[in-house]
């Protein structure tokens, strides 16, 4: 298994993996930004019967949403009771296009290299220790002509006052402690580590909020939180 992860970030998702499909619980804005996620795939590739490894998926918010739309979807992350609440959930809902397993993005890199229609990434890259060796791996998983998307916190004042102070210690809207700025990536940095694995961006869209409609869409301000998509083009 990778080092590439911080234990107590594992242990801090996990103990949450109860209520990750709580709408109005802890991850209720994993939940609220996902439709736009699809929407912002859709933008760039098809999603029926389309290969998809959704790493670091979590409780399978995003992976069970593209398995519902035709694609074959394996989620993967290092947290084993949120592989076992994405199995339960899917299980549930009689979701049988998608599977988990409890696996590194590495070592899924070197058992299953270039077999990805698809890789997807969303709010991963800001909690590991070393986030280049993971856009590394996402690269490696995409078949030539594959597409990879990630997902992220950008590194500004912007998002400082947002995402940290904003949304988990005035509005309560995520637990504190979630995110730590200097993990925070910016734009920039994304863009040469993927350039130098064969990454090539197609587009990018900033996740913004409405406070008064109360909903996050997809605009220009890439500020806070982003979208990137990318073609693997070696
Ligand atoms: N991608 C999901 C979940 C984001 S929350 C979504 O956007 O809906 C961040 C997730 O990253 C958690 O599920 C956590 O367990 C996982 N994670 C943290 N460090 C990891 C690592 N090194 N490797 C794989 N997953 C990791």
């Amino acid at each position: 298994m990778s080092d590439n992860v911080y234990r107590e970030e594992i242990q801090k998702f996990a103990a949450r993996a109860q209520r990750w499909w709580d709408p109005s619980g802890e991850f209720a804005t994993l939940h609220q930004v996902n439709p736009i996620r699809m929407e912002f795939i859709r933008q760039f590739s098809q999603i029926q019967d389309q290969r998809v490894v959704d790493v670091g998926c979590g409780g399978g918010i995003l992976s069970e949403a593209l398995a519902r739309e035709g694609a074959w979807v394996l989620g993967i992350d290092l947290a084993e009771e949120l592989i076992e609440v994405a199995k339960l959930h899917a299980l549930d809902q009689g979701v049988e296009t998608v599977q988990y397993e409890h696996v590194s993005a590495e070592n899924i890199a070197e058992r299953e290299p270039a077999s990805f229609d698809l890789v997807t990434c969303m709010e991963l890259l800001e909690h590991v220790p070393r986030p280049k060796a993971v856009v590394n791996a996402c690269a490696l998983l995409a078949k030539p002509g594959g597409k990879v998307f990630f997902s992220t916190l950008n590194r500004t004042l912007k998002a400082y006052l947002l995402a940290i102070l904003g949304a988990e210690y005035l509005l309560g809207l995520i637990p504190k402690g979630t995110h730590q700025y200097e993990k925070f990536i910016r734009p920039s940095e994304l863009l040469a580590w993927a350039r130098e694995v064969g990454l090539k961006p197609l587009g990018m869209s900033g996740i913004e909020y409405n406070p008064i409609r109360r909903k996050f869409f997809l605009g220009s301000d890439i500020a806070v939180n982003y979208l990137i998509a990318f073609e693997k083009t070696l």
